[in-house]
């Protein structure tokens, strides 16, 4: 018996990869979605959504997920709740490794999004979501009034507090170092903002709050020094980590490990596509990565379809 070749595999499942299940359904793709043993992304660690058109009222994170889930599986996307372990796009059509096997496919949309850095502190992820945030755009408007900090001296850093400055108080940057290395321009504007105010040479060793943060612990890494700061929001604005490890060697990535777009949403590879976090550095929000599932997806459909009216497929 001949193996079945699929037309499209989706791997992940935050906005982007289950956007891109939704058009793939209504396209006639029958996506196979990979979702990842832990599913839907950076969603899963947010409380309330304001932001996503189509919800008047604040809907949460997973809440979010789980109704973009359902509506790909009543469409009849196929999910599984599975990491894929490798990929081999040196072939055609290409092969999807997983526990459960390996698979054949015409088409792939790589949508397995970046993940924030943390503090690695378990207060971190306890109080995540209850004052502590990634996300200044998603998270800004809650801190109305309201005193905050953020951690980090990159572009992120500056580019977050500057935002905070319209709903918060004050807005204090915990720096590691005494030096930023965020570009000139964000620097001057965190700089030259009366609400922003720096603390140098600077780790957070706790987050402090039962239910809601408080405050953070400090220590001063030049003298040791250890202190409080009382602080109703903490954001951690280190950096991120695209999820791109198996895509090492099979598609171009760009210095950070970002996948480098080619053509439209097409990676290095014909047939490859990409949407979401894990090419998008700079927007980074749902509603961005679930219209770059849909771009993905309408170009996946042109390329199989093109790919069938040669007969290069059957
Ligand atoms: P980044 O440039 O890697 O900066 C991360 C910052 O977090 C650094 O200041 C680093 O300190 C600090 N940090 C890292 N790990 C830490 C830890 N465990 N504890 C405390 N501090 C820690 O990351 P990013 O700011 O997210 O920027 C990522 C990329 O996107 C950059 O290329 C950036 O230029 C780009 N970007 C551009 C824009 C824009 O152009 N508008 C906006 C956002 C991002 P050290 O400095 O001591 O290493």
């Amino acid at each position: 018996m001949q193996e079945k070749t699929e037309k499209l595999v989706i791997i992940g499942s935050g906005p982007a990869g289950l956007t891109a299940a939704i058009y793939g359904c209504r396209a006639d793709l029958d996506p196979l979605v990979y979702m990842g043993t832990k599913y839907g992304g950076q969603l899963m660690l947010t409380s309330e959504v304001e932001n996503f058109p189509g919800f008047p009222d604040p809907v949460m994170g997973p809440d979010l997920i789980a109704k973009m889930k359902s509506q790909a599986e009543r469409l009849g996307a196929r999910l599984v709740q599975e990491d894929v372990l490798k990929v081999n796009f040196k072939t055609y059509p290409f092969e999807i490794f997983a526990d459960s096997g390996v698979v054949k496919v015409l088409s792939v949309i790589i949508a397995t999004g970046s993940n924030p850095r943390r503090l690695d502190l378990p207060s971190e992820m306890k109080l995540m979501g209850r004052g502590v945030s990634n996300c200044a755009v998603c998270d800004g408007f809650f801190f109305r009034g309201k005193k905050v900090a953020v951690v980090g001296g990159g572009d992120t850093a500056m580019e977050e507090a500057t935002f905070l400055t319209k709903f918060a108080s004050s807005v204090q940057i915990i720096h590691r170092r005494n030096e930023l290395r965020a570009s000139a321009a964000l620097k001057k504007e965190a700089f030259t903002n009366p609400k922003i105010s720096f603390v140098w040479d600077t780790t957070v060793t706790e987050v402090l709050g039962e239910g809601r943060v408080q405050g953070v612990r400090l220590k001063n890494l030049k003298t040791g020094a250890e202190s409080q700061l009382a602080l109703d929001g903490l954001f951690v604005a280190i950096g991120y980590d695209p999820n791109t490890d198996i895509f090492r060697g099979q598609v171009e990535l760009n210095q950070k490990g970002y996948v480098v777009l080619k053509n439209g949403t097409e990676s290095s590879v014909p047939g490859v596509f990409v949407a979401g976090d894990v090419h998008d550095f700079r927007y980074r929000q749902a509603i961005t990565a679930a219209a770059d599932g849909c771009k993905a997806l309408l170009d996946a459909e042109k390329f199989v379809k093109e790919k069938k009216e040669l007969k290069l497929v059957s």
